[in-house]
């Protein structure tokens, strides 16, 4: 599976025009579509204009590869965790209101006796 493909797919394309005339050059090719810029994430170019512009150095630092497929992981993980708590503490919940149910169904019988 692309992680990077997967992951551009849900949150868009990262395109990056650096303000180094060099490095810009090496991020962008023309096409018919016109100007495009190469996703930092997928590694595609993207027709039209850059989403973010700016120094090299503040390009966003993207999770790429088997640190994207971790963190994916580890993002359902979380939540499989999470629901696996909220059902013991509802699951807990029940069982607590179960037991006073029954004391106060038992009381009334002792009292009758
Ligand atoms: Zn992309």
């Amino acid at each position: 599976m692309d992680w990077e493909l997967r992951t551009c797919a849900r949150r868009g394309h990262v395109t990056y025009r650096p303000d180094e005339p060099e490095l810009a050059a090496r991020l962008t090719a023309v096409t018919p579509a016109g100007p495009s810029w190469r996703c930092l994430r997928c590694g595609d170019f993207v027709p039209g204009a850059p989403k973010l512009t700016g120094p090299a150095q503040d390009a966003p630092l993207l999770l790429r590869g088997r640190a994207l497929r971790d963190a994916t992981v580890l993002r359902l993980l979380a939540a499989e965790r999470f629901v696996r708590a909220l059902l013991m503490v509802l699951i807990g919940d029940a069982i607590l209101r179960f037991r006073r149910s029954e004391g106060q169904v038992q009381q009334p019988s002792i009292c009758a006796i």
